[in-house]
């Protein structure tokens, strides 16, 4: 059996709009929108990931809420996972410090105006499912 490798995304919201993050690396994701995130480390809890994910790519400080229901196949043995979160006050506002070249507060209205990577789009809706 093949060990799956969590990726954990976040669901950033403040002020009721959601952070989106535009891939500069790979060449084959670059250009694409995603929620911002990384691979879980051997040892390291889903939430505590986050949080380290956030502040080496986006420079903040944030607190996982609660994670979104299901999971999305990723190229194999990586699956996405997704937790909404917050900026905890005082934290820095996002800046593009690794992985990416462009950040984006979406409203809700603006949601689906980014061309988001194809297996972020259902993690997407699922996150909109939940609020
Ligand atoms: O950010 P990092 O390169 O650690 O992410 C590992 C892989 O997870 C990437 O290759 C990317 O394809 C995927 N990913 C994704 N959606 C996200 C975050 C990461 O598909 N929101």
């Amino acid at each position: 059996m093949t060990e799956r490798i969590v990726v954990v995304g976040a669901a950033l919201f403040d002020s009721g709009r959601l952070l989106a993050a535009r891939r500069s690396a790979p060449p084959a994701l670059a250009g694409r929108w995603e929620l911002p995130g990384g691979k879980v480390e051997p040892g390291e809890t889903p939430e505590a990931a986050l949080v380290r994910e956030l502040r080496e790519e986006l420079g903040v400080t944030a607190r996982t809420v609660a994670r979104v229901p299901g999971q999305w196949p990723l190229k194999a043995p990586y699956v996405l996972q997704v937790w909404t979160a917050h900026l905890l006050p005082g934290s820095r506002d996002p800046e593009p410090l690794q992985d990416h070249d462009a950040l984006r507060w979406l409203t809700p209205g603006e949601l689906w105006d980014v061309d988001w990577l194809d297996q972020d789009v259902p993690a997407v809706r699922a996150t909109l499912a939940l609020l």
